[in-house]
């Protein structure tokens, strides 16, 4: 399992439509793969959240020289390497996000070599599916928003989704219109989730959320800055609606304030970003200290879908209870050409639920034909 070559991929597609969320204007998408072969003949591949062509660069220059040669099972060993050459220079972001990459393709070895799908060698019982709610109803010019967010409402209901999360940041005005139009149109059995992607300082968030509260709002995502802790403790403080946060945290120490000052409900990590597999599932840890709930962040290609997938898979609910597990992973709906064009298993998608990859390894099997289209 000697690690003896590690490739880099940044991946580009132009958008059909140009979106966006309350910070950024998407017209293309892109990431960063990386791929780690070994002297066995394995490949294990990992993906890299944020800007791709940084990532990537510290992956080359920065990570891959540390652990190339070593054996692909030390991946505690390496992440440690890793970090600890990262600490002085960036202890969270980019070189998080490379280090993430790096250890998801480690862990894709660890499970292709067990012969087993990764959630398994993370100690998950068999499990088939995961139910998954719908992230969409973007920004875009044309067409009203509250048209087009009915429309996608019923796209949503009729594939199956029992749960959606809806953008805001438009204003308070603006977002309580858009969130009465959209409750309208699932009615009130379906869970309806706002995300502000911290568009808002606390005061306008607590504004927001009272406006809103009587829409039954089962999660306010990032509502104020991830920098404004202080920001977050006032929102919960007032707000009756559950707070989520943590797709721009990093690592369990920057995690850690979130958890134990209970500033969020539903902890968010993103594999691709918070140090991979390794770091989530310390993230995890913590959480259940603190009896906070963890659904991670994904909004990447398959491989960062998978990632997801298969450590959430591998979290029992926290705390225990004797009713249904209530588990729900993000689905993101936004465009994304090349999300399941790399590989040749997307991950099955049925009813509202996330069907778990069963062969060995991530279990989605990337084409790298098909990846030089996007390179
Ligand atoms: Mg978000």
């Amino acid at each position: 399992m000697k690690i003896c070559r590690i490739q880099t991929f940044h991946l580009r597609a132009n958008l059909s439509t140009e979106f966006a969320f309350s910070q950024f204007r998407y017209s293309t998408r892109e990431t960063a793969l990386v791929a780690i072969e070994t002297s066995g003949g394995l490949t294990g591949w990992g993906e890299a959240y944020g800007p791709a062509a940084p990532a990537k660069a510290a992956i080359e220059h920065l990570f891959a020289p540390l652990i190339d040669g070593r054996d692909a099972r030390d991946h505690e060993d390496l992440w440690h390497l890793m970090f600890a050459r990262s600490v002085d220079h960036g202890q969270k972001g980019t070189l998080l996000a490379a280090i993430s990459a790096l250890d998801i393709a480690l862990w894709d070895l660890k499970a292709q070599a067990a012969g087993l799908p990764l959630y398994r060698v993370l100690g998950a019982a068999e499990t088939v599916s995961i139910p998954c709610y719908a992230t969409g109803f973007y920004f875009s010019d044309g067409e009203p928003l509250e048209i087009k967010f009915a429309r996608e409402a019923e796209q949503y209901l009729s594939q199956g989704f029992r749960a959606m999360k809806m953008k805001v940041g438009l204003g308070i005005q603006r977002d309580a219109a858009l969130v009465a139009a959209v409750r309208a149109a699932i009615g009130p059995d379906v869970r309806l989730m706002i995300d502000a992607n911290h568009a808002y300082t606390a005061v306008e968030a607590i504004a927001l959320g009272r406006r809103v509260e009587q829409h039954d709002i089962f999660w306010f995502e990032e509502p104020v800055s991830p920098l404004d802790l202080d920001g977050y403790a006032e929102v919960k403080r007032a707000l009756t609606i559950p707070i989520a946060g943590g797709e721009c945290e990093h690592t369990r120490f920057g995690f850690e304030p979130l958890l134990r000052r209970r500033l969020v409900d539903f902890a968010q990590p993103d594999l691709c970003g918070c140090g991979g597999i390794s770091e989530a599932m310390k993230i995890a840890t913590l959480a259940s200290i603190y009896n906070v709930h963890v659904t991670p962040h994904a909004w990447g290609s398959s491989i960062g879908q998978a990632a997801a997938l298969h450590f959430y898979a591998a979290r029992p609910r926290h705390p225990a209870t004797l009713t249904l597990e209530d588990k729900l992973i993000e689905c993101d709906r936004s465009e994304h050409p090349f999300r399941t064009a790399i590989v040749e298993r997307p991950i099955q998608f049925e009813a509202g639920q996330w069907n778990l990859p069963q062969t060995p390894g991530l279990g989605i099997a990337v084409n790298r034909e098909s990846l030089t289209r996007f390179q």
